[in-house]
């Protein structure tokens, strides 16, 4: 049961004949686990906090810096040279005291990603480099932790929801392997317009709450590509590779590629 206070706050969620009061409950139940608590996981974390998802989890090594506030808006400038997580935990407990926020101010590794994904029901990718992204999706997928996965660069933005089971993709299918160093640039190379992260993080919250709450059609199997500059977004079809060197099966079994690996790959 919703408490007075639960009713009030949350009351346009309520309104919704897809949410109601159960889905409320359903988004209170939920936990959450955010890596990345930059450009996608600033808006991410205030509105999932704002929406009511009852524990959020935030895992960032890094500190607010001078050039972060250009787009990732969970930080201000007095907290310039403070912990990311200790950051954009205060901004989403100045919103919403109701839900648990659990900072871990540490940098993703193959040695400690499978305890953190355990500990929560969705992961949400909002990293910036490839090896992290590698092993977070590997970990969800091992896991049987739904994974929503947000990238931007420059002016363009993709998402996708990979579900493990059934039919369908895993982060893998998509990109099997890391591109060489260099080929792909990096945000930090290449720069990004600061509302384009705004608009990922976004869309990557509402996901999250389709997910939790079971309702719409889910980006499992398809990939969101944006195009700010042309003001054009198109959705397009990923099915599973049967070829797949993680995900798929051969006739000696499926062929893992395992996260620990990939970091001794890349020394
Ligand atoms: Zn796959």
């Amino acid at each position: 049961m919703l408490t007075e206070e639960e009713i009030q706050r949350y009351m346009r969620h309520i309104l919704l004949e897809e949410v109601g009061g159960t889905g409320q409950e359903k988004l209170r139940a939920a936990r959450v686990l955010i890596i990345g608590a930059g450009g996608l996981g600033s808006p991410l974390a205030l509105y999932l906090a704002a929406a009511g998802v009852g524990r959020i989890g935030l895992v960032d090594h890094d500190t607010v810096e001078l050039s972060n506030l250009q787009r990732q808006i969970a930080h201000s400038l007095e907290r310039v040279g403070q912990a990311k997580v200790d950051s954009a935990a205060s901004a989403m407990r100045a919103i919403n005291p109701l839900v648990r926020v659990d900072a871990h101010p540490v940098r993703v590794t193959a040695a400690n990603v499978a305890g953190l994904v355990g500990q929560y029901d969705i992961v949400c990718d909002g990293t910036d480099n490839f090896t992290a992204r590698f092993l977070i999706a590997d970990a969800a997928w091992r896991a049987g932790r739904t994974l929503v996965s947000a990238a931007v660069l420059r002016f363009e933005g993709q998402l996708s929801t990979f579900k493990p089971g059934g039919a369908r993709p895993c982060y893998r299918c998509l990109t099997p392997a890391a591109p060489p160093d260099g080929l792909v640039p990096s945000c930090a190379e290449a720069g990004v317009l600061g509302p384009v992260t705004g608009v990922m993080g976004t869309l990557q919250a509402i996901e999250v709450c389709k997910e939790i709450l079971g309702i719409g059609e889910s980006l499992a199997g398809r990939l969101l590509v944006w195009d700010a500059l042309a003001a054009r977004f198109r959705t397009i079809g990923l099915p599973a590779d049967p070829d797949c060197a993680f995900c798929g099966m051969h006739p000696d079994g499926p062929r893992i590629v395992t996260a620990a690996a990939l970091d001794a790959d890349r020394g």
